[in-house]
């Protein structure tokens, strides 16, 4: 542990964080009951893309143990400055080839996979580590159902990526095949343009539907990763085993890119 230089002011954040974090889990706990759902069969994973690797400590400290990032060179430095740590980093962000390496080396989860030049990249990148990274398909709910060959989100959906509804059983079946990876269900983001703007609902059971088509085929992938901080009751209602909440814990971020 490195000396406490700034006791007072990280005990006014732990205090911080531990409250934000309670009412996070108060309101899961909530959605659960609402659900007729088991409190365990869901996940909290706790967002700390532009907050420090101090306040991941903190959360570390209060219990937390799945965190997500969204850029490989700011998760890549905070991995690495907590690797005392037992934490399982999830990657939810676009993904870039080049950045498959660096990301296998320090992630439990990429849940942003969402074409097959990226897997073959992770894969490799996987076996060079000699690790077994897990991943989830990011789904585009806001591309059309049968979007053709190489399709991807229009541009107006901010470029989040994703795959469309259509092509996430060939998509599956590559990860699946590939050695270095573990295919182990789904991820979105609820949509802020096309049908399901503003239907989070709907959008999370349509991601449940194509979670049971892939299940199928692929029964063990069955993490589905949807729901943020506005919007993770919904998500849960509709059968998330994985919420991702960044600034209902954490606060505004820093900066926003
Ligand atoms: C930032 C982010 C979140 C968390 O969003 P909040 O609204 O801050 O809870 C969840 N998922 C992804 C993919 C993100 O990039």
């Amino acid at each position: 542990m490195n000396a406490p230089v700034n006791a007072p002011a990280d005990d006014r954040r732990r205090a911080e964080l531990a409250a934000n974090l309670a009412a996070v889990e108060r309101r899961i706990d909530v959605a659960c009951a609402a659900a007729g759902r088991p409190r365990e069969d869901v996940t909290l994973i706790v967002v700390t893309k532009t907050h420090p690797a101090g306040d991941v400590r903190l959360l570390n400290g209060l219990g937390v143990r799945h965190v997500a990032e969204n850029r490989d060179q700011e998760a890549a430095a905070k991995a690495a400055e907590l690797a005392d740590l037992d934490l399982d980093w999830h990657f939810v962000g676009q993904l870039q080839t080049n950045k498959a390496r660096s990301v296998a080396s320090y992630a439990a989860e990429v849940q942003s996979v969402d074409r097959p030049r990226l897997v073959e990249a992770l894969a490799a990148a996987a076996r060079r580590e000699g690790r077994e990274l897990g991943c989830l398909l990011q789904v585009a709910l806001d591309a059309p159902e049968n979007a053709g060959e190489g399709a991807r989100a229009p541009e107006g959906a901010a470029g989040r990526g994703g795959v469309p509804p259509g092509r996430v059983g060939e998509l599956a079946d590559a990860v699946a095949a590939a050695e270095g990876l573990r295919l182990d269900g789904l991820m979105t983001v609820a949509p802020l343009a096309g049908h399901y703007a503003g239907r989070q609902r709907a959008a999370f059971e349509r991601l449940m539907e194509i979670s049971s088509g892939l299940r199928a085929t692929h029964p063990a992938a069955n993490m589905v990763s949807a729901g943020m901080s506005s919007d993770l009751e919904e998500a849960v209602a509709a059968g998330a085993t994985h919420v991702r909440v960044g600034t209902a814990v954490l606060g505004v971020r820093p900066k926003l890119r």
